[in-house]
């Protein structure tokens, strides 16, 4: 049997080159070693108010965007995490077992509590839902951004504890992170991570941007006052133009280094906006094909819950047998 892969992306805006690098990509070249189960984590994305009358036609877009990434829907299972309950039943269990300081503690927390006049107790137990998706399917392996390796520790310390205090339960998942492109940064603002939920025009190139879009957002990326690219002194900026394009192209760090020594950087964003572009046309041209198909997405995204549902249930059963709660299923 192989071992199980679980990854997920909440529904919450525009999925953008950083996601894709960070996660997606890496999900297709692994998905065939593995039995792999790729999850839009829409109870996540709630953690902060959305757009409701918009999220559920983005649930659909982000699945559209995973298939036209090319996840394949014959091996891999695509799901959305509020179609399967265990997710939230389990969720609830390990919040039993998990101490506020943990949570409190989490940078994501603290960088996103920021951001909200109020916030929600769901925000806080983010992780724990986390972690709940990840152990429902005794996943091995978890392939992310860097930016959700800190939530992957914590994942192992709840697992450990619990199996400490109930008896051997959970399979202890393992952080996957890609060589290149494991944290992108904003394209205004290059000391912050790129993100969905980040506001501005320049922040972020999204996977449906039109290319014009896309070109001009990285010819306006900030990066410094040095006139062109010295590998001595890389600015934040200049570094995170030459990780986009190292990461789209799979070029070696010579490869990079003799290619871009010097260059002047208006001519180092040209060739960035090339690399991307070249990669975004073809995936947004599968995006319309698969998009264009009607009830294809949501036929997907049905077997996907389908198939993974009896696994999750199975592990729902079996902390609630550790626990001593009630069930009828044996
Ligand atoms: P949000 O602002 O709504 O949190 P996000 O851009 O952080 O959006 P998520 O849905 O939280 O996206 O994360 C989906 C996946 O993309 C995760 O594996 C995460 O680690 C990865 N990821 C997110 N941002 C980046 C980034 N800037 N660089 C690389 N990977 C990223
Ligand atoms: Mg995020």
């Amino acid at each position: 049997m192989k071992a199980r892969v679980f990854s997920g992306v909440q529904p919450s805006g525009n999925l953008h080159i950083g996601n894709y690098l960070g996660a997606l990509g890496n999900w297709v070249k692994i998905q065939h070693d593995y039995e792999s189960i790729f999850c839009i984590v829409d109870m996540h994305a709630v953690t902060i108010y959305q757009p409701h009358e918009e999220l559920r036609a983005k649930i659909e877009e982000t699945a559209a965007l995973f298939l036209a990434a090319g996840i394949d829907p014959k091996h891999s299972s695509i799901m959305v995490q509020s179609a399967v309950p265990a997710h939230a039943e389990l969720a609830w269990m390990l919040t039993c077992v998990t101490p506020v300081g943990w949570l409190e503690r989490m940078t994501q927390y603290k960088s996103k509590a920021e951001t909200q006049q109020t916030v929600s107790d769901g925000l806080l137990q983010y992780p724990v839902l986390m972690a709940a998706d990840i152990l429902l399917y005794q996943a091995a392996i978890v392939p992310v951004g860097e930016d959700q390796a800190q939530h992957l520790e914590l994942t192992r310390d709840i697992a450990q504890r619990f199996n400490s205090l109930y008896g051997e339960t959970f399979v202890m998942p393992q952080t996957s992170l890609p060589a290149v492109g494991a944290r992108i940064m904003g394209l205004d603002d290059p000391t912050a991570k790129m993100s969905k939920s980040a506001a501005g025009a320049g922040h972020a190139v999204a996977l449906l941007d039109p290319p014009d879009r896309a070109r001009k957002t990285i010819m306006r990326a900030t990066t410094d006052s040095s006139p062109a690219v010295d590998f001595a002194k890389l600015g934040p900026g200049v570094e995170n133009l030459l990780n986009i394009f190292q990461a789209f192209g799979a070029w070696s760090d010579e490869k990079m280094r003799s290619h871009f020594s010097g260059m002047r950087y208006g001519d180092l964003k040209k060739q960035v906006a090339d690399m991307v572009i070249s990669h975004l046309e073809p995936f947004q041209k599968r995006y319309r094909e698969i998009t264009s198909e009607s009830g294809y997405v949501a036929s997907v995204l049905r077997q996907g819950a389908e198939r993974v549902a009896p696994i999750a249930n199975s592990t729902v059963d079996l902390v609630k047998r550790r626990m001593g709660l009630y069930t009828e299923r044996a």
